[in-house]
């Protein structure tokens, strides 16, 4: 039996079509728009392949989009004082700063200047910390698409086994933290665990944020599993592949993301999510 695909597109585009209607009535409501502010430092072509998408998406929803490119020569300082401008910027509602920033910036003081209520990344301390302890918050773009995309496949998250392979800040650590909340039982493994293939081969729901194309094969997939494979590389024949070996665990998993096309649309419809949500939180307490 071959797995169903949980498809990020299609689900991205349900979203994305609830978001402009809700920004049209909330825009009429306060009599602005939602405002994304984006900062570029230095020139590195992914991130401003990243940056434009971003713009781009936010004009298809009706906000507005408001981009700011520094030269790489920039100073830590001069970045921090432009993040101070537009958290008092009334009409800007999100700000995001693209990683990765040169290397003479603290990419952790320069997350921490971001206002929390602003931060639509979801990267700041303060939201961290609300989302360890299951406050409402800003949560992370990619990790809040994994759960959303579990949710519309109407996998049952509860009492399930949860395995997570990676423990970065920005994927692996929050979506644990998300899928305790949706009350799975939820197991993280990194480079240094032992007996990473047994593990795996108990979890219901496998999350795979490693960077490593191809990593996940059959011997790490229970059957009837499901599978969100978080992983985009970019191989030699120019393709994008995930970090889970889609052929080789199709006929075992239940369901599966695909790459591309799964987790990665996703991740700016969840970052319009997170600007919607900052929008009415910001101009709520303002009216
Ligand atoms: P990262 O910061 O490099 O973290 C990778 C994690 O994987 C680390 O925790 C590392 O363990 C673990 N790991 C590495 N090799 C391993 C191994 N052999 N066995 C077990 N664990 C291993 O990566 P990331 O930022 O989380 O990103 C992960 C992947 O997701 C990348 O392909 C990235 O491009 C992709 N990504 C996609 C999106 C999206 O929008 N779809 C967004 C963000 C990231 P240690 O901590 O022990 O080193």
């Amino acid at each position: 039996m071959s797995a169903t695909l949980i498809s990020g597109k299609e689900l991205s585009s349900i979203i994305r079509e609830r978001i402009t209607k809700e920004a049209a009535e909330l825009a009429a409501k306060y009599g602005k728009q939602p405002g994304l502010a984006v900062i570029q430092v230095g020139e590195n072509p992914a991130s401003t392949i990243y940056v434009n998408n971003k713009k781009k998406a936010c004009e298809q929803v009706g906000f507005k989009s408001f981009g700011y490119a520094l030269p790489e020569s920039a100073s830590e300082a001069e970045l921090l004082e432009l993040i101070d401008t537009l958290n008092k910027d009334p009409n800007v509602h999100g700000i995001l700063c693209q990683l990765p920033l040169p290397k003479h910036m603290d990419e952790f003081s320069v997350i921490c200047k971001i206002a929390p209520e602003k931060d639509v990344d979801g990267f700041h301390p303060v939201n961290k910390g609300l989302l360890s302890i299951g406050k409402d918050c800003l949560v992370s773009c990619t990790p809040k698409g994994c759960v959303e995309l579990l949710k519309y496949a109407n996998v049952d998250m509860t009492g399930k086994n949860c395995v997570v392979i990676g423990r970065s800040n920005i994927v692996g650590k929050p979506v644990a933290s998300l899928m305790l909340h949706e009350n799975a039982t939820v197991t993280v493994v990194h480079s240094k665990t032992k007996n990473i293939k047994e593990i795996c081969k108990q979890a219901d729901i496998l999350i795979v944020a490693i960077g490593k194309q191809g990593f996940v094969t059959k011997d790490y997939v229970k059957e009837g599993a499901v599978i969100i494979d978080v992983g985009i590389n970019r191989c030699e024949d120019g393709k994008v592949r995930g970090d889970v070996d889609f052929d080789d665990v199709v006929d075992i998993a239940s369901a599966i993301t695909p790459v591309p096309g799964g987790v990665g649309p996703m991740t700016i419809t969840m970052l319009l999510q997170n600007t919607l949500e900052a929008f009415e939180r910001i101009e709520k307490g303002r009216a």
